[in-house]
């Protein structure tokens, strides 16, 4: 590659990453928001909205049972609790933590997705409880996740056949270091459930390789940073 060509290519690229960073502040909304914790009955959170300052959301925090997929439950909140902490972040008075009770004793043994939205617009990720003996999601912590296909520059002629001897299928099969994850073990990535059945050179540490059919999926899918649970 000669220097015109190199130059080139850290042009290139430094154009799409900015192109990236726009095109999330273009889709971003001025909606933030979090779900903090469970404890007990109890889910805590806030939501604010840049653009109306000094309102209260009405927020929802849905419940839906992960292996079935109904919704356990529909909570609804005015975020107008005070909390010091988003004061001092600069969010109007500080007026926009909440919670709402959960009975979860009412549930059957599952494990339950718990998501946030104000007026239909998801503002935060999920979190996840398990109650009984139900399925348990062990929070590992955020990775790298980054996508490899069957073709020749992702898998080296090795197609869909994964050091597991398992033949990798797309929204199941993952490559990690089996150093952090033992390879087997079921993960939570997103939303979506997956299979430690790879291992790659590049894969190392806290880094997870997500397989796709095709090459423009893994294209789409990039380098992202993503919370991941064990599935127990
Ligand atoms: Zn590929």
């Amino acid at each position: 590659m000669n220097k015109t060509r190199i130059f080139a290519g850290i042009a290139l690229g430094i154009l799409m990453t900015l192109s990236q960073a726009v095109s999330v502040l273009a889709a971003g909304s001025t909606l933030n928001g979090c779900l903090d914790s469970v404890e007990g009955n109890a889910i805590a959170g806030w939501a604010w909205d840049a653009a109306a300052p000094e309102t209260a959301q009405t927020v929802s925090v849905t419940i839906t049972n992960r292996s079935t997929k109904e919704t356990a439950a529909v909570l609804t909140a005015e975020a107008n609790e005070y909390r010091e902490d988003l004061a001092q972040k600069g969010m109007g008075g500080g007026y926009f933590g909440f919670h709402v009770t959960v009975d979860w004793e009412s549930f059957p043994e599952a494990a339950y997705q718990i998501s946030l939205s104000v007026s239909g617009t998801a503002v935060a990720k999920p979190l996840y409880h398990s109650t009984g003996s139900g399925e348990h999601l062990i929070p590992l912590g955020v990775f790298k996740t980054t996508a490899y296909c069957p073709c020749y520059s992702c898998s080296e002629g090795w197609g869909r056949h994964t050091s597991s001897g398992k033949m990798a299928a797309a929204n199941h099969t993952v490559a990690v270091d089996p150093r952090v994850i033992p390879i087997g073990s079921r993960l939570l990535i997103d939303g979506t459930e997956y299979v430690a059945e790879d291992i790659g050179g590049g894969v190392k540490g806290h880094h997870i390789d997500i397989f796709f059919n095709t090459h423009g999926e893994t294209r789409a899918h990039g380098t992202r940073n993503s919370e991941v649970f064990l599935i127990q």
